[in-house]
């Protein structure tokens, strides 16, 4: 079979666009890889420290370079702008890199209006409007990373609570990419059975509060990571590989990036995170399992939440 390997270029080279680069390359899924930085000095280095790595990984094209080379890109991924500090909010640095954002993709358009774009710089959700907004493109064409990291984070806190083989465990963090986000427990299954049901007959005895717990600790995870060691990286290059590994291989992957709402769930003009198909034009077409009352009034909840941080960035 002829594997597909696709061309990705990343803007913004430091702890995530890195090692999204790194994990991209061990993947074997790009052919070309294209680092672009404010800091040119920076980009390089890291393409000849990963190309450095070219004995032990599968072939690929990695290089430093500028905004012409988002030109025949199947994925134009921006990790560019200020990142969290402890203590702040991902939406705290909404003024910072919505310019950023907004500079960046009138450079990247001039090049490209075929690739996907995906948004990763925080706050993701309110960026990837932005996005939405100023390329003009299909907005089936622009994406944020979301909460595939949230989801990949609740599955793995699901997994050691319940002590069940991750792989076996299906859940979704949906809404924001951030403190109004909603792990959806009513749709989370293993092996065919939802976990509330599951949780009802093991002998462990979980209570509601076991689950505001685990809930709560996915949406406290990157601050603690912040606190631990100053960023986030590992997880988030893992999460962007399965994202462009969806587009690339056409892969119609259900996933819960960051995408324009336009009616689902009674949402509109807002991007967010439910579970949609994703392959090589982008978001293919909305899943939208029915959630509790309690988990759709959340998700409206942060659909407000969003909203209101776009509004006073007049987007
Ligand atoms: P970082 O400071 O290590 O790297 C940011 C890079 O952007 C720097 O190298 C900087 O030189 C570059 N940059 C700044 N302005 C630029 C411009 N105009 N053009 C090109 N490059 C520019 O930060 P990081 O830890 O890599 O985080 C990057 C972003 O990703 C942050 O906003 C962070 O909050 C976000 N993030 C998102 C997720 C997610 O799941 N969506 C997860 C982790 C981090």
């Amino acid at each position: 079979m002829n594997i597909k390997t696709g061309k990705v270029v990343i803007i913004g080279a430091g702890a995530v666009g890195s090692t999204f680069a790194y994990a991209l390359q061990i993947s074997g899924v790009a052919s070309e890889i294209v680092l672009i930085d404010i800091d040119k000095k920076l980009a390089a280095g890291q393409a000849m420290d990963l190309n450095h790595g070219a004995f032990f990984a599968p072939p690929v094209n990695i290089h430093a370079g500028d905004f012409e080379d988002c030109a025949g890109a199947d994925i134009v991924t921006i990790c560019a702008g200020a990142s969290q500090r402890p203590g702040q909010t991902r939406m705290d640095l909404v003024s910072t890199n919505i310019n950023i954002c907004k500079q960046i993709i009138e450079k990247v358009i001039e090049h490209t209006t075929e690739s996907i774009l995906l948004v990763v710089t925080n706050p993701v959700d309110v960026l990837t409007y932005a996005a939405v907004k100023c390329s003009g493109l299909p907005s089936q064409q622009v994406i944020g990373s979301g909460t595939v990291l949230d989801s990949a984070r609740f599955r793995y806190l699901l997994h050691q609570h319940c002590g069940i083989d991750p792989r076996n465990v299906h859940a979704y963090v949906l809404g924001e990419h951030g403190d109004s986000e909603v792990p959806a427990w009513s749709i989370a299954t293993h092996g065919g059975a939802k976990i509330v049901d599951y949780c009802k007959a093991c002998d462990r005895g979980c209570s509601e509060a076991d689950h505001e717990r685990i809930s709560q600790q996915v949406r406290d995870s990157a601050y603690h990571v912040i606190e631990a060691k100053g960023a986030t990286n590992f997880a988030v290059g893992l999460a962007l590989v399965r994202i462009a590994t969806a587009i690339i291989r056409n892969e119609n992957s259900v996933l819960t990036v960051s995408t324009l709402l336009q009616g689902q769930y009674g949402i509109t003009d807002v991007c967010m995170s439910v579970p949609v198909i994703l392959n090589n034009k982008g978001v293919g077409s909305y899943v939208c399992p029915e959630l509790s009352c309690n988990e759709l009034e959340q998700l409206r909840a942060s659909a407000d939440v969003i909203r209101n941080v776009q509004r006073r960035a007049e987007l």
